[in-house]
């Protein structure tokens, strides 16, 4: 692995606590209710387990993973699905949770693809936030923080599949 500069942003105190919180909150907002909750692979993984494990209302998760088009670092906006959800989500309610809502391309298009399906229900849960870069309106339902325009990894995020186990969430500053 190459050396990297980081700088924590979120302790994984403060993390443990806000997931707390959003875990509280989807809580009461599906009580008496069972969620299908759909990770969007790789990077929702660590949340997703942690929010979970912390959630008053039973359960059922699925993954997806998305596949973006592009030259270079540069998207075309083309997003499809790479990798289907297992699950039939024709009237259930859908919790989809992401590590981070970048240009906001990503889940718009998701959330396109499985209303089409007609759950009862769908909301998303993002763990991060990147307001600014957004290319598409997007707004999710829960945001566990909203964050400035750098990169940042840790909980799950990755630098070329790097960094991923860290329990804090730190910003690259610089690859060496
Ligand atoms: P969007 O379609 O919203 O632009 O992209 C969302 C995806 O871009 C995320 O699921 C994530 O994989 C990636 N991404 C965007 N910003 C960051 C970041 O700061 N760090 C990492 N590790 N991935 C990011």
């Amino acid at each position: 692995m190459k050396e990297a500069t980081t700088e924590i942003l979120f302790p994984k105190a403060v993390i443990e606590r806000r997931v707390e919180e959003l875990a509280t909150q989807i809580s009461l907002d599906y009580a008496g209710k069972e969620l299908l909750v759909v990770g969007v692979l790789n990077g929702a993984f660590v949340f997703m387990a942690d929010l979970i494990r912390a959630l008053d209302v039973p359960c059922t998760v699925d993954f997806v993973r998305m596949a973006s088009f592009g030259a270079g670092s540069v998207s075309s906006g083309e997003v499809s699905i790479r990798k289907d959800l297992e699950t039939p989500v024709a009237g259930r309610d859908l919790l989809v949770v992401e590590d981070i809502v970048d240009t906001g391309l990503t889940l718009s298009r998701l959330v396109e693809i499985l209303r089409e399906r007609c759950p009862a229900s769908l909301k998303v849960c993002a763990f991060l936030d990147k307001w600014e870069r957004r290319r598409v309106p997007f707004v999710a339902d829960y945001v566990g923080f909203s964050i400035p325009d750098a990169f940042v990894v840790g909980y799950g995020l990755d630098y070329n599949e790097q960094f991923r186990f860290l329990p804090d969430v730190r910003v690259l500053k610089d690859i060496v």
